[in-house]
């Protein structure tokens, strides 16, 4: 029965590198959120859903249109194999230029599909087995599988939680012989925070020191998924225009608030040193990882959903809504400058037991667990104006029941 040999071979059945990542234990947990709150959720309409970036609302008629007319071929190559389309790369690099004023080419541009595939390609362009990636918690929940799965080594940082920017001593108390990386995400998931020129001009001087001190470039992995999401006419600023050893990782996912349609890119400024080898190195990547270019039919879509973004201007007034109202009950809100997101402190230490609370209310946000830094909680701004009305009370009663 209990045959020794039979255990050997299920251990067996997955390779030490699936099964590692399969047990990271805060993989495991966002996982289990996953499938807890989901199910709770299931059938039920009361539920008030402020975890994840998804939508709650229809998507804008313009999406379903560019995507329609994407659909029409125009010739009999429409769904030939697609790899860096010319038009989609000219449409980001225009893009671009715009947003940051750096003069990007179309060859600067690697479609890729979305920002995860953006990132394990930037990892794995520059990184080798066992050299270290250094990043700030709380980081978005999922670089921690993607630093493992390319056989790198993750160095975590906290960041400062009063002002919620880049510890740049702690960056630079974390390097030695083997950082090769380090990840920067601005706007920031989960805190919203947008960091200043003066804090990327600081961080680029060290790097540059650091890279001479460790006889070795270190490289800056610049994580802008959401740097068309940016509140209050703030501007955004890129790594990229103070560090010029700077990939920048970007997807459509959040611009269109559309994360199931893959698309977004991998972006070397035209001042990134030694271009001429990583170009060939990353276009092989991107084959050999599993041809991770977008689909035919987003490419052909790309100029046009260079045009236009969602309206940015709701995510906003539901931020105000939030910062008013849960102020007003006692919570600290941090007025978030972009992205998704609101990181709040929990009201008490354990944000797993107030996130349970919540839950009980039909009220779901994730704890600040998941995001290595507890005692804070996560909302998502992608809930619709009647999640937001409908949570309140369940605010309020959360709070009062979490006071002696
Ligand atoms: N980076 C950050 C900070 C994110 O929040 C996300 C998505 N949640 C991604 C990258 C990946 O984006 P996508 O799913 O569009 O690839």
């Amino acid at each position: 029965m209990n045959d020794p040999r039979a255990t050997s071979q299920v251990t067996s059945a997955v390779s030490a590198r699936a099964a590692r990542l399969a047990s990271i234990p805060s993989f495991q947990r966002v996982e289990a959120y996953i499938h807890e709150f989901g199910s709770r959720r299931q059938g039920r309409t009361g539920g008030c859903d402020f975890t994840f970036g998804n939508p709650h609302q229809m998507p804008a008629d313009r999406y379903v249109n560019t995507l329609r007319a994407a659909l029409t071929p125009q010739d009999d190559q429409w769904f030939a194999y697609q790899s860096n389309g010319e038009a989609a790369r000219e449409a980001a690099a225009q893009s671009l230029r715009r947003l940051l004023d750096v003069p990007f080419r179309p060859e600067d541009i690697y479609l890729t599909t979305g920002g995860f595939a953006a990132i394990a390609l930037a990892l794995k362009t520059v990184a080798d087995p066992g050299d270290e990636v250094i990043y700030s918690l709380p980081p978005w929940f999922l670089y921690e599988p993607l630093v493992l799965e390319a056989g790198l080594v993750p160095v975590k940082v906290k960041i400062n939680t009063t002002t919620f920017d880049l510890d740049l001593s702690a960056i630079e108390a974390a390097v030695t012989e083997r950082t090769r990386v380090v990840i920067v995400n601005s706007p920031n998931n989960p805190t919203g925070r947008i960091y200043p020129p003066e804090l990327l001009r600081r961080l680029a001087e060290l790097l540059e020191a650091a890279s001479a001190r460790i006889g070795r470039r270190i490289y800056l992995i610049s994580d802008e998924a959401y740097n068309r999401i940016v509140f209050d006419g703030l501007r955004f600023h890129s790594p990229v225009e103070f560090y010029p050893h700077t990939l920048l990782a970007y997807s459509y996912g959040k611009t269109h608030l559309s994360p199931g349609q893959r698309v977004g890119y991998l972006a070397l400024p035209p001042t990134m040193p030694d271009r001429d080898v990583m170009e060939p190195a990353i276009s092989g990547l991107q084959v050999a990882m599993g041809w991770v270019y977008p689909n035919a039919l987003l490419q052909h879509a790309l100029p046009e959903l260079e045009q236009f973004t969602i309206d940015v201007g709701q995510l906003q007034r539901r931020r105000d809504r939030l910062i008013e109202v849960l102020g007003g009950m006692g919570y600290r809100v941090w007025r978030s400058e972009g992205t998704f997101y609101l990181y709040i402190p929990s009201p008490t230490p354990d944000d797993e037991g107030f996130t349970e609370s919540l839950a009980r209310r039909d009220v779901f946000v994730l704890p600040g667990v998941l995001f290595e830094t507890p005692g804070f909680f996560r909302i998502s701004l992608t809930a619709n104006e009647d999640m937001i009305e409908q949570s309140l009370p369940a605010f309020e009663a959360a709070i009062k029941e979490s006071r002696p």
